[in-house]
Formats: C-alpha cells, sequence, structure tokens
C-alpha cells in the first residue's frame, strides 16, 4: 500500500530491524541501558543541550516539558492548531491543571508575537501565572524562520517566560533549512524531538533541556508511566534512524514537492504550499468518500478531504509519487461529467 495518511506509518527497514537485534540492552529505569545512554548522548550533543531522555511518544515527552515549566493553575501559549494543545486530549488540563492560552496562528503558521504578547497575563491574582511560550517546527510541514524563534523566545524570556519547542518534524526542518539542530534548537529551554515519524523509526521521543531540566523532567515520565526497561532496543532504531535517516528527508521534500505539482495540473484539486514532506489539498467534497474508495482499490490510502493532508516519507518512492498523481488524474477524468455538473458547468 502506499499510504500517504501519515509519516507516522513507516515500519522499520530490515537495516533497522538488525541494528535493534544486536543493541545491547539494561534496565534503563535503573539508568543501566548502553544503548539508550548512547542515543540520548548523541542527540544531545548534536542538539547542543544538556541532555535527553528518551521517551515512548510525542504525546508523553510534550505533557512532561509542560509539567516542569508550570505548577497547577499556571498557563502556556501556543498555537491554536498546535499538537501540544490540540492532539494530546488535554495532556496538560488533565494531568497537570495547566490551562493553555491558544493563540491563533499567521498564515506561515508563526504565532503573531503582538497576540503572545497580548495573551501574556500579568500579576493580577484574578489570572492563571503565564509561564510557557511553546512553539512547533515544523508546523503543518511549514519551517519556523530562524529570525522568527529568536524573536518569538527573546519575547518569551524578557517576560520571564520559559520556553518549549515541539520539534516531532525538526529533523525536516534541519534538512529543508540546512540550518544545523543546535541552530535550531537555540533560544528554547526544552525541546522535543519524534523518531517515529518521516525518520521511519517504529517507537521514540526525546526531550531535550538543561540538567536540571532533565532532572525533573525524568521524574515526570516515571510518573506518566514512560519509565522502559531494556529499551535499548527501540533507542537503537532511533539511533540507526539518526544515522541513516536524516539526510534522506530531503528525499521526502522532493517528493512532496512532485506530488504537489502533479496534483497542481488536475482542476479539481487545489494544491496549498509544501515546505517540507506535508502537503495540504483541497478537494470537492462531493467526491471524496469515492475518491478514497477508487484510490484503495489502486493501492494507494489517502484521508479524503475536503481539506487532506498528505504526506511522503521513507516507504514513499518517486514511482509511488507518479502513481498517486495517475491515480487521483484518472479518477477526476472518469467523473468529469459530474464535477462539471456539480459545479454548474
Ligand atoms: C506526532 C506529533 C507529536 C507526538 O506524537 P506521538 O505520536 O505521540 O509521538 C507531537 N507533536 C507533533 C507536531 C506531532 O506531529
Amino acid at each position: 500500500m502506499i499510504d500517504l495518511r501519515s509519516d507516522t506509518v513507516t515500519r522499520p527497514t530490515p537495516a533497522m530491524r538488525e541494528a535493534m537485534a544486536r543493541a545491547p540492552v539494561g534496565d534503563d529505569v535503573w539508568g543501566d541501558d548502553p544503548s539508550v545512554a548512547a542515543f540520548e548522548a548523541a542527540v544531545a550533543e548534536r542538539a547542543g543541550m544538556a541532555a535527553a531522555p528518551f521517551f515512548p511518544s510525542g504525546t508523553q515527552s510534550n505533557p512532561a516539558a509542560l509539567l516542569v515549566h508550570c505548577q497547577r493553575g499556571d498557563e502556556y501559549i501556543a498555537g491554536q492548531f498546535s499538537h501540544i494543545y490540540r492532539d494530546e486530549g488535554g495532556g496538560a488540563a488533565v494531568l497537570g491543571s495547566i490551562q493553555p492560552q491558544p493563540i491563533e496562528h499567521d498564515p506561515d503558521g508563526s504565532l503573531p508575537l503582538e497576540r503572545v504578547q497580548a495573551g501574556i497575563k500579568g500579576a493580577d491574582i484574578h489570572h492563571a501565572s503565564t509561564r510557557l511560550l511553546a512553539l512547533e517546527n515544523t508546523f503543518r510541514g511549514k519551517v519556523l524562520s530562524e529570525a522568527y524563534t529568536r524573536r518569538a523566545t527573546a519575547l518569551a524570556h524578557e517576560h520571564g517566560l520559559a520556553t518549549h519547542l515541539d520539534g516531532a518534524r525538526l529533523f525536516n526542518a534541519v534538512v529543508a533549512s540546512g540550518r544545523s539542530l543546535a541552530e535550531l534548537c537555540q533560544g528554547f529551554d526544552s525541546v522535543s524531538l519524534c523518531f517515529s515519524k518521516g525518520l521511519g523509526a517504529p517507537v521514540g521521543s526525546l526531550l531535550l533541556g538543561d540538567e536540571a531540566f532533565i532532572l525533573r523532567a525524568r521524574r515526570w515520565r516515571k510518573t506518566l508511566g514512560g519509565g522502559m526497561r531494556q529499551v535499548g532496543i527501540l533507542a537503537a532504531a532511533c539511533h540507526h534512524a539518526l544515522e541513516n535517516h536524516v539526510e534522506r528527508l530531503g528525499e521526502d521534500h522532493r517528493h512532496a514537492a512532485l506530488l504537489a505539482e502533479g496534483l497542481g495540473e488536475i482542476d479539481e484539486v487545489g494544491v496549498h504550499g509544501c515546505d517540507t514532506n506535508m502537503l495540504f489539498v483541497t478537494l470537492p467534497e462531493a467526491h471524496c468518500s469515492a475518491l478514497e474508495a477508487f484510490l484503495a482499490e489502486r493501492g494507494i490510502l489517502m484521508a479524503a478531504a475536503p481539506v487532506t493532508r498528505m504526506l511522503t516519507h521513507l516507504d514513499i518512492s518517486e514511482q509511488d509519487v507518479r502513481h498517486v498523481v495517475a491515480g487521483i488524474k484518472a479518477y477526476f477524468v472518469a467523473n468529469a461529467a459530474r464535477v462539471d455538473a456539480r459545479l454548474g458547468g
């Protein structure tokens, strides 16, 4: 199947499975797993941060960071469509009694700084205390500019706020921008990275920060049930991805651009910008379910909706992209009359 629904659907390659099988392991809750230690150290060094505990998921590492930065009754500022606010089951509220202050995004995915500033509450006892600014890079496949993150993190720090970066796809930003991981982490007090997206590992996130932050994050990880035992087999998969699958993200970006170009030739499909491996397209609503079924018969999985997200990743080749474009073209050729009728043409 050619699965465009997400870049989480990648499966471990044979070489990754071999690295997993070979990995020396120990009990990581006791700090004894050499593969986990090696992986954590490799990423911390590359990010220019002190330490980086290994987490089962970004949906655990993000709230762990919030729990360190904020106390009960505190507040964090995040984007209205950020994963940390919208896609984690309200973890910060459920687990930490931490309130979000969501901010509308600008079209480029950034949070307008005047709105961030307006969202920061003063010392008035009526308000929750604003403690943290959380950004996301990439956001919906878009890379935040270095100038923006520098200004945003400086603004937060000026107001005594900590800064967290949800970098689930930060390596895509590294490859797309040509800047280093350390440069993209600059200005952030904590950073969460995912290895289970386009990097192709089956499981795994890291939470980066300084020593004092990490000590508390490790404690929260245990509380949240994220202390794992012989987990070196998973860290080894992530380490393999770090060493072998970062540069190749550029291929995914080229494939997404190719997909955008091909779909751009189809009148019924609206193509919206794409910086990295994520493409947003608009489709005629009346055709979504029929298109989805038509493509599924041709081995293509896509969650067709009026606004549809399509992702390229490790398991999608250039040939697959051409097959997808041909499939969507074929559907609209076969159904042109219905589209014309619907449009009143
Ligand atoms: C995927 C993702 C996460 C974490 O997801 P998990 O599947 O729990 O690892 C966090 N933030 C963003 C932006 C993501 O895309």
